[in-house]
This record gives C-alpha cells, structure tokens and sequence, in this order.
C-alpha cells in the first residue's frame, strides 16, 4: 500500500513527499487542457518541475505513450507526479511500468488506480491489464479542494466505478474479511457522498467522504481479481472507445443481476451498504440520483455493436471460464444499451 497523505490543503506537501522518495526532478503527468493548473499548483511546491506531459487519455492508447515517453527522455526525470483522474495516474503508471521511476498521484477523481498495481494500456482496440509492483504509486495525497471542479456529471459516474470496483471485490473469489470491509464501507461511503455531491457540489466534506471512498474502493480492487463486470467495461472501453467510469456506471446493476444468483450472500451486503432492501434496484436508483449516465447508448455505443460486443465478451468469458454466456450477455447489453430497469426474470 502506497504512503496516503489525506486532508483538504494535502498538495502543499508534494515537495516533503518528493524529497521523503529523493526525487529532484519532478515530471508531471495530467489530461488535456489541465497544464495551466498543474503548473500553477506545482509552482507552490518548490519542487524543479522538468516537464508537463497533457496528453493522458483513457485507456492508455500506445500511440499516446510514445508521446509521453519522448517528452519524458527530454526531461530527464526521477520521479513522476501525475495529477488529476485515472487517465493520468495511468500514463504516470505505463511510464513507471519502463523505468521504476516513484510516483507520486494527486488523485481528483474517484478512479482508485492511485493505491493499486494494476496499469493497463491499448493498442489497436486490444486493451491489456496487468500487475506490477513498480507502477504502485509510492505517496498519494489526497486532498478533496482539487476535486471542486469536477463536475456533478463526472463525480456521479466515478463514484459509481469506484462501487464497482467494491462490488467486484465482494464478488471475487480471492476476497477476504478485510477487502470486504473496505468493499462494504466504501459502498456505503459512495452511496451517501455522490447524492450529496449532486445536491451541493461545493461541500468540501462530502467531496472529502467520496474520496475516502474511493480509496477504500482502489484499495479492494488492488487486492483481488476481477470478475465479469470489469471484463465487459473493459471490452466496451477498449474496443469499443466507450468511457471508462460512465460505462461502469451504466453496467452495474445489469451486471450484479447477471451474478446474483450465484453469490446471494454478496447481495445481502451490497444491499446492506447501500441501505436498501434490494443490490440491483438500489445501485440502478442510486446512479440515476447521483446523475450519472443512464444507458450503454448515452455513452456512445451504437445498436449495430450490441452483437459484436456480445460474441466478444462471450469469447472472454469463454477464456475466464464461464462458456456459454453469449445469449445472456446480449440481453444484458441489449437492457443496459436501453436504460431499462434491470428485470430480475432475465436470467432465470
Ligand atoms: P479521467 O482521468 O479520464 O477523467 C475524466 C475527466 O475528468 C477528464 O476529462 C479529466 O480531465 C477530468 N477531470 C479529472 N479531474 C478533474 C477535476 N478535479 N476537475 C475538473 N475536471 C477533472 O477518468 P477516470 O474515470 O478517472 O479514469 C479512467 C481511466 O483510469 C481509464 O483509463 C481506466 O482504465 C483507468 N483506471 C485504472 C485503474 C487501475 O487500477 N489501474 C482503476 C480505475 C480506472
């Protein structure tokens, strides 16, 4: 687990953290049009920043990386700071992945990759996972001011993956009493922090709440393997181009439907955690009320892939085990590409 420095004003400590890792020369890491407040922010810090990469995407597009490695062998680093969501953690991570260079993530999302191993990259519509030691961030402050600007929208479908990520610990077949608990918790966290962000977008305590629930959340993803759910987000995001956080959000209770009947006991928590009486009818309520993107089609896919995406995800399924899926897997896309409330007699 990385050095978590957490509390509202965290950022002034990037250079006692630096030094704390014997960084001297500080390559910064963040997304599109978000280099003016790097810069600024880092400015404070004292800290010799040699250079700002601002083209981290989702996914991690190869082509994209090559960018970022040419910008940082011009820099000459020692260290990398990415700032801002799970774009950007992921490019500082596909960067350290080559290099064992520390990093230190400012998270401004509720993505979680900041406190686990796993990086991830794309190449020609092929999204590859894996887990290394080297790309785990060695601090991560977190501090809730810079995650003012996220907007509504945005805050609700992280939030939302980060529920995922608790959902799919609870589910896995690795999980233990203590992923658990932080699964347990950072649903329940979630749950209460994202219709209050949707509410009063500039309550700096609850924005402070979905932090520490997303923490929690990276901290259970990072512990176990995933299961269906991340499988299938990870095929509509790599292939299909679909966001990563939207996509999850809008799968979830589609997806926790499709599992129940082979884990009832995960169920009983979810539904515990989310102070509801049913898992599936609460996560679909509580994405709608939090505001997060309601259907498969409002994220951008289209109709015409819904079969394609099926036989893929079949195909992986296929591959992790579970054969003969294809028929159920179309259903699901096919509900959740509606928006329709999940339907309990869908899968027997
Ligand atoms: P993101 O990082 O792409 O951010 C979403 C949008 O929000 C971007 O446009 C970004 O510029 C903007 N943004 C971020 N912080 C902001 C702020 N404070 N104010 C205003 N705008 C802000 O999206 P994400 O969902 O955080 O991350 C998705 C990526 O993270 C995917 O590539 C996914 O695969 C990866 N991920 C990896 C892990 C892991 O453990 N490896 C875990 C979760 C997600």
């Amino acid at each position: 687990m990385p050095r978590v420095v957490f509390g509202v004003g965290g950022r002034a400590r990037v250079a006692a953290e630096a030094e704390r890792l014997g960084i001297r020369r500080l390559f910064a890491v963040c997304t599109p049009g978000r280099a003016d407040t790097v810069r600024e922010l880092l400015r404070t810090t004292g800290r010799t920043i040699v250079g700002v990469f601002d083209g981290a995407r989702q996914h991690v597009p190869i082509a994209d990386l090559e960018a970022a490695r040419i910008a940082e062998a011009a820099a000459k680093p020692d260290g990398y700071v990415s700032i801002g969501g799970g774009s950007a953690t992921g490019f500082a991570k596909a960067l350290a992945l080559g290099t064992g260079l520390p990093i230190i993530a400012i998270p401004t999302t509720y993505a979680g990759s900041e406190v686990t191993p796993v990086w991830g990259m794309t190449d020609r519509g092929e999204k590859t996972t894996g887990h290394n030691d080297r790309v785990l961030p060695r601090t991560v402050i977190y501090d809730a001011e810079l995650t003012l600007t996220l907007p509504p929208n945005v805050a609700a479908a992280s939030g939302m993956n980060a529920i995922a990520h608790c959902v799919g610990a609870l589910h896995s077949p690795d999980s233990d009493p203590i992923t658990s608990l932080f699964a347990e918790e950072g649903i329940r966290t979630m749950a209460m922090a994202l219709p209050a962000i949707a509410r009063t977008p500039d309550d700096i305590t609850v924005r402070s709440h979905a932090l520490y629930g997303a923490c929690l959340a990276g901290l259970a993803l990072g512990s176990v393997r995933m299961g269906l759910h991340h499988r299938l987000a990870h095929l509509l995001g790599g292939t299909f181009g679909l966001p990563h956080a939207e996509t999850h959000a809008v799968l979830l209770p589609y997806t926790v439907l499709l599992k129940i009947p082979d884990a009832p006991d995960r169920k009983v928590r979810i539904a515990r955690a989310l102070g509801c009486e049913d898992a599936v009818a609460g996560l679909f309520a509580l994405a709608r009320r939090a505001g997060a993107p309601e259907s498969l089609r409002a994220v951008g896919l289209r109709r015409d892939q819904i079969a394609e995406a099926a036989v893929r995800a079949a195909d992986i399924e296929r591959s992790a085990g579970n054969p003969g899926r294809e028929a159920e897997l179309r259903q699901l896309l096919r509900a959740a590409y509606a928006g329709e409330p999940p339907d309990p007699g869908a899968h027997g």
